[in-house]
């Protein structure tokens, strides 16, 4: 296995930017994700990588060695698909065979190699089964199998994942997990699932035009998200963004809402602060009838041991907070908001930057590579996913 470094990435087709000055290493046994929207550049950073894509500029080390003009076939990388391509008139042990007989390995390694990656993917039993007649979830084991077999020097997923069920993904996810945990594989696997990249990645980077706008563990971007951009795609139900306008004074520590005066962490710089918007998750959004900030009641959303409560503000947003299911919240009926002012993040509205974030006080929550938020705060299921 090889550690990944890829320097000032950068690919235009024709006068179209995909891919912008993207820097960042993947460390020897790391699970990546390139995480983002449709389009973001995702899927064109990921062939650079394995070399079916020639940047148009950017330099690409895998295992110190320059392989930025190196051919895709003399990486050593092994690529898993949405759209596993496996040979349906061979069984499961050809298919899984099919790379080491193609570099002309001897039979008996073969029969050992392919043993070994089918007791790890644990398929023992369809070793000798077509593949055409295997449900998606082992068809998907079997492609992995061929990637494995041949111990590459980083493996490559696009989105391996996309064409199972929720329920499935769910279980692949803490399968791919596992079998990473196993083989300890420099992995960069990409997705648009915010709940795929949280669940299993040691470090996350998120994509926004073909812009890398933050990179760091789950835990981090959950709890620091650099902008407004990430904040949004992180989390399920999404953060809550109240527009706070100016009025922000160093010193005071706090802002006006409407009517609401709301006590807000001190800024980064000594300074007046600029048009904020302030970001709260739903878990940290509560119902206090005597608050200032009101909301009327849109509906609400049962969760089994949370529900979720949507309100409009008094100012016309629409916010969710996730509360406890004895709270009482009745469509239509007035409610007022709070929160507690070490759990929000601030942003310039202009730029949507971070001025500041729910964690920046704390400091043993930094540098925890592969740190995951609990299960409870990453949403319901991993059907909601942003698109
Ligand atoms: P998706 O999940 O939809 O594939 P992505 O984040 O992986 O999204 P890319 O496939 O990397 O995005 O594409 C980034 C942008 O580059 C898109 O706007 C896409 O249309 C464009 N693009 C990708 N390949 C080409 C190509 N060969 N020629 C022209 N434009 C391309």
């Amino acid at each position: 296995m090889a550690e990944i470094r890829v320097q000032n990435l950068h690919k235009a087709f024709a006068d179209f930017t995909a891919v912008q000055d993207s820097s960042f290493t993947v460390r020897d046994g790391e699970f990546f994700c390139l995480l983002g929207p449709s389009g973001c550049g995702k899927t064109t950073t990921l062939r650079m990588i394995a070399g079916l894509e020639l940047p148009t500029s950017g330099q690409i080390f895998l295992g110190g060695e320059d392989v930025t003009f190196k051919r895709a076939s003399h990486r050593d990388i092994a690529f898993v698909f949405q759209l596993f391509a496996l040979y349906p008139h061979m069984n499961v042990r050809r298919n899984i065979a099919f790379p080491l007989v193609s570099q002309g390995l001897p039979r008996a390694q073969v029969a050992a190699k392919v043993a070994e990656a089918a007791r790890v993917l644990r398929i023992e039993h369809l070793l000798d089964k077509p593949v055409s007649g295997l449900a998606s979830g082992d068809r998907q084991r079997v492609a992995l199998g061929r990637a494995i077999v041949r111990h590459p020097l980083a493996f490559m997923m696009d989105e391996p994942l996309g064409a199972l069920d929720s329920e499935f993904r769910e279980l692949m996810c803490r399968e791919l997990r596992a079998l990473h945990d196993r083989l300890h594989a420099t992995t960069v696997y990409v997705t648009h699932d915010q709940l795929e990249a949280m669940a299993m990645a040691d470090t996350i980077a998120i994509m926004n035009r073909g812009v890398i706008e933050q990179l760091g563990p789950p835990q981090e971007v959950y709890d620091r998200p650099a902008s407004v951009f990430v904040a949004d795609f992180i989390g399920s139900p999404a953060m809550n963004f109240l527009a706070a306008g100016g009025g922000y004074v160093a010193g005071a520590e706090h802002v006006r809402i409407g009517e609401a005066v709301l006590r807000v962490p001190a800024l980064r710089e000594d300074a007046p602060g600029p048009s904020m918007l302030i970001g709260v998750r739903p878990e940290h959004l509560r119902l206090a009838p005597a608050s200032a900030l009101r909301a009327e009641v849109l509906g609400t959303e049962y969760l089994g041991t949370s529900q979720i409560v949507t309100c409009l503000t008094a100012q016309g947003a629409t916010v969710r907070a996730q509360v406890g299911v004895d709270v009482p919240a009745q469509r239509g009926h007035p409610v007022g908001l709070a929160f507690d002012p070490t759990r929000v993040s601030l942003f310039d509205e202009a730029t949507g930057r971070a001025l500041r974030t729910a964690r920046d006080d704390d400091t043993d929550s930094h540098d925890v590579r592969g740190a995951r938020p609990p299960a409870r705060e990453l949403g319901t299921s991993l059907g909601a996913a942003h698109g």
